[in-house]
């Protein structure tokens, strides 16, 4: 990497904008939001439901196009590009958690870490075995995802998400389904991608996820304010 990209930040995200036009109607799914994350730093995104983190997580994937503004990777543009253009950058700089899964249903566990692997140059940072050992799953590399328990898979869509060693790692909910022990190891291999230098963005509604983040984005109607929910925690 040479070092004007070494200067920028991991990600950045300026004036976001994204409205859905269903007949006469307009939503606001997001109303000029920007951030800059670091590497190295986990910053959690909360707030209520249909406050706009799915959408604001999906534009700084570039799995969707926001319809104002943009983001950049490592002082990439990602948006306003062609799919495919898209396509190449996520696949070399950032790691995807859905809130749907990001398991293939038909591909062992194994195949779902090596399939990302394909498409990009070089040598992977970890094999998949290695990945499976670091989440735990050494034993269930050849298992399907309908075969895994929800913290199997949430730990094994963590393995896929960071095949290509992502600089970026985005999780849209990863521990929402999980019991407290699961949620805790899942939390602390994020933290941990963290302090190895990646830049770690968790939509959550989790307090302990909060507590493990550096910082805080709040959304509510598609406009984000740092810091967090006081209204939310005291209310909860
Ligand atoms: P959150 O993840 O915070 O629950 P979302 O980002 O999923 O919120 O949604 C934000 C707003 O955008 C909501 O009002 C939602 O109904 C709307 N929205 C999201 N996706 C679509 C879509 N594909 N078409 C129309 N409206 C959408
Ligand atoms: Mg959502």
């Amino acid at each position: 990497m040479n070092a004007r990209a070494e200067a920028e930040p991991a990600l950045c995200a300026r004036e976001l904008y994204r409205f859905y036009r269903s007949g006469d109607e307009e939503v606001f799914a997001l109303r000029g939001v920007s951030l800059t994350v670091d590497a190295g730093e986990t910053v959690a995104v909360v707030g209520p439901s249909g406050s706009g983190k799915s959408t604001l997580l999906a534009c700084l994937a570039g799995l969707d196009e926001p319809s104002g503004g943009e983001v950049r990777l490592r002082g990439h543009r990602l948006s306003h590009r062609s799919e495919w253009e898209r396509t190449r950058l996520r696949a070399q700089h950032v790691g995807v958690l859905l809130q749907s899964g990001n398991l293939l249903p038909h591909l062992s566990v194994r195949d779902n870490i090596r399939l990302p692997q394909h498409g990009v140059p070089g040598r992977p940072a970890l094999c998949a075995d290695e990945l499976l050992d670091l989440v735990g799953l050494s034993e269930r590399g050849h298992a399907l995802a309908r075969q895994l328990s929800g913290g199997q898979l949430a730990r094994a869509g963590l393995a896929v998400a960071l095949a290509n060693s992502p600089a970026v790692i985005l999780a849209d909910e990863p521990t929402g389904e999980l019991d407290s022990t699961t949620e805790q190891s899942v939390l602390a291999l994020l933290t941990a991608q963290a302090q190895a230098g990646k830049a770690v963005i968790i939509v959550t509604h989790s307090s302990r996820a909060v507590r493990r983040a550096d910082r805080v984005i709040t959304l509510a109607d598609g406009i984000a304010t740092a810091g967090r929910d006081e209204t939310a925690r005291q209310a909860s």
